[in-house]
């Protein structure tokens, strides 16, 4: 059988070329998502990001190993690591996954306050009684270095698909988009190297008496102990209910906010933008 080529696939053959040509570089990179002890509610924002997160594994990255959507039992090497949930010091394959990890990854980010700071997790005790003060479920970060926090319970869509769209500018893209890159993602590679400790003193140092709190309530609405309210628009904290899980910290959309790169954002987004766009001709 030959013959010409029907209309309808030529069309479909100049969309395919326009839209590899309007990539900004040309790997793709590895990703992959890694579970540790969470709710799972991480990897679902992150599907919420519906045709982005489609447009991205077209173009961008191959999701190597996540054990809820890609048929991989060993965890290979990834540039990429989203690790979601905190680890369970009891269960001793889970601490040598997470170590595993950070032998394989070229950069690790913790994903959602779990990872970051232990958040809710830090109530659960291996199938036992609910024990606040127990810590056997520790943030990412007290195992292995960690390179990114994704915090919030659970972080954005957007947040999360922005973080993949500027790790693989930082890893592929020339001198200028990896500087971009490195901009976008400095405050929350800051917050990584800050550590896994979090609580309403922290907010109250970094946030409140910095003059950046807008008064959204985020904090306290994310409180699982009730310790903090908010009075005339101000949160006030209980220290004595305070169990430094950091939900509040992560949560805050202020406690990573960075003014140096403000004057970027406009740059930012219009390469976000750029690179999720499903294939249309700039014409
Ligand atoms: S104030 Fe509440 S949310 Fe914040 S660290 Fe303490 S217990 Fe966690
Ligand atoms: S979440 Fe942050 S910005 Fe919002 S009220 Fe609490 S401290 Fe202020």
């Amino acid at each position: 059988m030959g013959g010409e080529a029907k209309p309808a696939q030529v069309a479909m053959e100049k969309k395919a070329e326009a839209t590899k040509e309007k990539k900004p570089v040309t790997n793709k990179i590895k990703i992959g998502h890694v579970h540790m002890s969470g709710c799972t509610g991480c990897l679902v924002s992150l599907a919420d990001n519906n045709l982005g997160l489609i447009k991205i594994l077209d173009d961008y990255a191959d999701l190597v190993y996540c054990l809820t959507l890609a048929d991989v039992r060993h965890i290979p090497e990834m540039d990429v690591a989203l690790v979601e949930g905190s680890v369970c010091l009891q269960d001793h394959e889970s601490v040598e996954d997470i170590k595993e990890t950070r032998e394989k990854s070229k950069i690790v980010v913790a994903l959602g306050s779990c990872a970051c700071y232990g958040n809710i997790t830090r109530f659960s005790r291996g199938g036992q009684h609910n024990q606040p003060q127990h810590e056997s479920f520790l943030p990412i970060g007290d195992l292995i270095d960690v390179d990114v926090y994704i915090p919030g319970c659970p972080p954005s869509p957007e947040l999360i698909r922005n973080v993949a769209v500027m790790a693989y500018l930082l890893l592929e893209g020339n001198e200028e988009q990896k500087a971009l890159a490195g901009k976008y993602l400095k405050p929350l590679m800051d917050l990584a190297k800050r550590g896994t400790s979090g609580c309403f003193c922290d907010l109250m140092y970094d946030v409140i008496n910095q003059g950046l709190c807008m008064g959204c309530g985020t904090c306290a609405a994310s409180c699982p102990v009730h310790a903090i309210t908010l009075e005339f628009g101000k949160p006030q904290g209980e220290r004595d209910l305070c169990i430094k899980c950091g939900s509040c910290y992560g949560a805050c959309p202020r406690s990573f906010f960075n003014l140096d790169v403000i004057p970027e954002f406009e740059n930012i987004s219009e390469i976000i933008a750029k690179a999720l766009k499903d294939g249309e001709s700039d014409d």
